[in-house]
């Protein structure tokens, strides 16, 4: 069995926590955090370093210390540490991981309360019984709660909006602090795909030197743990709990490398496959004959068109037919966020947004928008403090006051009518009838069964006032399963009606999802992305909808918010 540093890092790095629980000699414990960290920052290969007996000359690790990580690298196996791991159950060194629990509250809550991992923590603080334990009250108590929710949600994949602003943070660093090492550098796998949700972060660099792109890459202002440093991979921790894989190839191989690691797993086995039938041999190095003889890897174009394929979009490469696509000449030429004319779907500060209108106009010209639509929510939602009649008449009012001054830019007056749970809509007619652009969604019943919330969606899309029907299946990535809607049958009413499907952009929704947006584009139905912004900031969510439209294969014609103000205005 290979062990490495970080293996045996991450061992005295759990016996230190399960020391600490026991309430042992605190130089102990601090004895083998120091070797943990020593361990994830050394210099070169442990193994190698042990065996030349180079080991010991490493400050940080002490006689005992040394004989432990000889143990480990002899047997694989600490003693210490199983016996150790008897006395505390699996899951209580995790207590350790929420905030304002400390070693000796572990223990107690163990030992006096059977509290023996974070579920029966939770339970535990719910039953209010926590803040009577000495130290604690009901505000800890209650910070102990938040601190569970949010410990969970760092461990589930990452989504896609929180993954992209710091790759692209962490690219921009890096590019500071090794620049004229770096020749090109990319996001891979799943993120540059496009996907909703991600499990690590990966970065290819192209270098002719990799040591000095590792070393920037390990002192980034990031960084919490350095969980690997080796010549070509490295992984750490950063500070917000997200793992960063960065890998370092040569400048030929870059294309070979960027392709092999962007996936999908299913898309690079076709590949291969292939490849094999054209007596070619595709890896992360290249494209290359029986022979031996290299025919493409410094970009993923030329290994495509050695496979005698075109370029197909990382967005695509899932295995759903893009490569029979690609045969034929037909890899559709995909969405751009710069087709994007307008913004069908935001709330103000009338409902639960924080902007004004002027606000919201100006962040969306900014963005190069020719229209918006301002739709807050209706009457009787009144968690997110929905509109009354006279309010959203005022707003129309303000809105057409508004438009007067303008030139070439264009507010349209809307609302994001709920759809109440017998399916009529949250505004009488009349007053619908005074609105550019109604919304449709559901914002309550979630938990209907399937044919009624699909009666109650086909009869709110049948009114003759209703435009897009919003965030269509209801989800809430990590939080909120799709209600039971029969989305086929929406299609086929929405494109009976003429009605358009919203691609909410929001990071947490996402909705409608890739799958849902292809079958909507094969049944003809057109679509609006939208951020539905609760802040001006929000309003740049939009590239988070394109990156799904595109996974949906959508090209501009397929989205109506392409079109210009002109165009557009004729639509409704
Ligand atoms: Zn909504
Ligand atoms: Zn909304």
């Amino acid at each position: 069995m290979k062990v490495d540093a970080t293996k045996v890092a991450s061992i005295l790095r759990e016996m230190a926590d399960l020391l600490s629980i026991k309430g042992e000699n605190p130089f102990r414990i601090r004895a083998y955090e120091k070797a943990a960290r020593t361990l994830e920052h050394l210099p070169g290969d442990m193994e190698a370093l042990y065996k030349q007996g180079k080991l010991k000359d490493i400050s940080g690790l002490g006689k005992g210390m040394l004989e432990k990580i000889a143990t480990i690298l002899n047997t694989g196996r600490l003693p210490a540490y199983e016996e150790l791991k008897k006395e505390f159950p699996e899951g209580t060194r995790e207590l350790l991981f929420i905030s304002e629990i400390g070693p000796k509250t572990v223990k107690l809550l163990y030992e006096e309360e059977g509290v023996k991992n974070i579920e029966d923590l939770e339970t535990f603080a719910k039953s209010g019984k926590l803040r009577d334990l000495p130290g604690m009250g009901a505000k800890t108590e209650e910070n102990i709660l938040r601190g569970i929710k949010l410990y969970r949600t760092s461990k589930a994949r990452i989504l896609l909006g929180r993954a992209q602003p710091l790759v692209e943070e962490v690219i921009a660093e890096l590019k500071n602090r090794a620049s004229s090492w770096i020749e090109k550098i990319s996001p891979a796998g799943s993120l540059r795909r496009g996907k909703e949700t991600i499990g690590d972060i990966d970065i290819l660099v192209s270098s002719r030197n990799s040591s000095p792109v590792m070393d920037g890459f390990a002192q980034l202002s990031f960084v919490k743990e350095i969980l690997a440093k080796g010549e070509t991979k490295s992984s750490i921790l950063t500070t917000q709990g997200l793992q960063i894989d960065l890998r370092v190839v040569s400048p030929d191989s870059f294309g070979a490398a960027l392709q092999y690691f962007t996936g999908s797993k299913s898309h690079n086995i076709n590949l291969r496959e292939r490849a094999i039938k054209r007596g070619l041999k595709i890896n992360e190095y290249g494209v290359f004959t029986r022979e031996g003889e290299k025919l493409a890897g410094k970009n993923e174009k030329e290994v495509y068109a050695s496979l005698d394929l075109p370029f197909i979009p990382p967005e695509l490469r899932e295995d759903r037919g893009e490569i029979e696509a690609a045969e034929k000449g037909r890899i559709p030429c995909l969405l751009r966020e710069k087709e994007i004319k307008g913004d069908l779907h935001m709330h103000t500060k009338m409902s639960d947004g924080v902007n004004t209108i002027e606000e919201l106009i100006e962040k969306a010209k900014s963005k190069g928008y020719e229209y918006i639509a301002i739709t807050d929510h209706s009457l009787s939602l009144k968690v997110a403090r929905g509109l009354s009649i006279e309010t959203l008449l005022a707003q129309i009012k303000e809105i057409k006051k508004i438009n007067s001054h303008l030139e070439g830019f264009k507010v349209l007056a809307g609302s994001e009518v709920d759809i109440k749970k017998d399916g009529s809509l949250d505004y009488p007619d009349e007053i619908l009838g005074k609105l550019d652009i109604v919304i449709a969604a559901i914002h309550t019943g979630f938990k209907q069964d399937k044919k009624t919330i699909t009666a109650r969606v086909v009869k709110a899309i049948q009114s003759p006032f209703v435009r897009i029907f919003a965030h269509p299946t209801g989800r809430l990535l990590g939080e909120r399963e799709a209600y039971a809607v029969d989305l086929n049958k929406v299609l086929e009413v929405a494109k009976d009606r003429g009605i358009w499907l919203e691609i909410n952009a929001q990071p947490q929704r996402l909705d409608l999802t890739d799958i849902w947006i292809m079958e909507a584009k094969k049944k003809g139905v057109k679509l609006a992305i939208n951020t539905d912004a609760h802040n001006k900031e929000g309003l740049d969510f939009m590239s988070l909808g394109v990156a799904t439209a595109r996974r949906g294969w959508c090209q501009a014609p397929d989205v109506v918010n392409t079109l210009s103000l002109e165009e557009f205005i004729h639509k409704l």
